[in-house]
């Protein structure tokens, strides 16, 4: 079989929905529904062998996706991107000791790790037969749907925060996309993009109001294991916006931990990095909350596109990771990201953007304040590319 896709279940009361018919946020509580696989049947059937022998991309765990047919597959080649070994990242004066690496998900199609979110995501609503598909974006999701939208032949509908980058808008209409530059920031693109959908009768992708951008996302954490050996490191350092990466990493870890893969079945901290001026699940962190209040939108500023994101659906699932797992949260300034973007190209030869160097800052306050020590092997997940942006870095 190729997926072994079982159910929906919604993520707040645990009601199961049917994985065959097209579903936004759950009807019974309107909280994001979560795929479910049966599990069992996939360790019985599929090794891991099996897997490291299939091509580097994220299909390579379809049996973990939810696209039914193999034909339905849409794909730019996402997924099974570097893992580096990065001492040279470290304060000076524990290079030698660091235990750091980094996922460069900045070689994904696109830029950026949203392309693996909008593979699974197009793939599966062109398989339930939408007849177009829009998204809100602060500016890399929705290139990565315009992207993977033309590659299936669907119409696109963007809605954009016209503060987002002017590489990312330009991308997206370039990939034929229809776009509409929305004044205020993603949450209210967020209302005019499902109004349109709703209009047209198109299929809103927005992360976390349909099941399947988190499952495409999921991969990372599971090319994350299998680079490891099946085994965890003891941290990832992860900048988070609407929070799905996380949600979907720790998905991955404990499918993997169900079905038996992991050799040690001791999970990783999830540590979450916000910018300082905007940072709402980091507050929530601090105040041991269970859900995020909402930033102040007129105050949500940062130059991290990707982080400037006042309120998201799912702030749950995002704070239950980091709380469960034994991680943090914590903020960081954008003077200190541009130094550390700086620091990234000259040390590793990366350019990488704004928000992937917010997880470098945060892991030199977290050495320095001893919740990391330089053994602990961890991992950063530089989110996405700097090339699009990198006339805009100050020499
Ligand atoms: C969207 C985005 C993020 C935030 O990711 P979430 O999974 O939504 O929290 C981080 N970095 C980059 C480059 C992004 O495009």
């Amino acid at each position: 079989m190729f997926s072994y896709l079982s159910h929906l279940q919604c993520s707040v009361c645990q009601r199961h929905y049917n994985a065959d018919q097209l579903h936004t946020i759950s009807p019974c509580c309107s909280k994001p529904l979560l795929a479910r696989y049966d599990l069992s049947a996939v360790a019985r059937n599929l090794t891991r062998n099996e897997v490291v022998r299939r091509p580097a991309s994220m299909w390579r765990y379809h049996e973990l996706l939810p696209v039914r047919d193999e034909k339905h597959v849409v794909t730019l080649g996402e997924g099974m991107t570097p893992l580096l070994a990065a001492p040279r990242l470290a304060p000076s004066g524990l290079e030698d000791k660091a235990h750091l690496l980094v996922k460069d998900e900045g070689q994904n199609p696109t830029g950026s790790f949203k392309a693996r979110g909008m593979a699974a995501a197009v793939s599966r609503a062109a398989e339930l037969q939408v007849r177009g598909l829009a998204t809100p974006t602060a500016g890399n999701a929705g290139a990565a749907l315009a992207a993977y939208a033309a590659r299936v032949g669907l119409p696109a509908y963007v809605a954009v925060s016209q503060d987002a980058p002017e590489s990312c808008i330009q991308q997206t209409r370039l990939y034929g996309a229809e776009v509409e530059l929305i004044s205020g920031l993603i949450t209210d693109a967020g209302h005019v993009a499902s109004a349109f959908a709703e209009r047209r009768n198109w299929f809103n992708v927005a992360t976390l109001r349909e099941p399947y951008r988190v499952e495409g996302k999921k991969t990372m954490g599971l090319e994350l294991a299998e680079q490891l050996g099946w085994r965890l490191p003891a941290a990832i350092i992860y900048p988070a916006g609407g929070g799905t990466g996380v949600v979907g990493m720790w998905k991955a870890f404990t499918e993997l931990r169900a079905m038996g893969w992991l050799i040690d079945a001791r999970l990783p901290k999830m540590i979450i990095v916000q910018a300082e001026g905007c940072a709402p699940l980091v507050h929530a962190f601090l105040h041991k909350m269970q859900e995020a209040e909402a930033w102040p939108a007129a105050e949500a500023h940062t130059a991290a596109a990707g982080l400037r994101v006042p309120s998201a659906i799912g702030d749950r699932l995002t704070l239950q990771a980091v709380y469960e797992s034994g991680g943090t949260a914590i903020s960081v300034s954008d003077n200190a990201m541009m130094q550390m973007v700086h620091l990234a190209a000259q040390r590793m030869g990366m350019l990488i953007a704004l928000e992937a160097a917010t997880t470098i800052v945060a892991y030199h306050k977290l050495l320095a304040t001893h919740f990391l020590e330089p053994e602990d092997e961890t991992v950063l997940f530089f989110t996405g590319s700097g090339l699009p942006e990198v006339g805009k870095y100050s020499l």
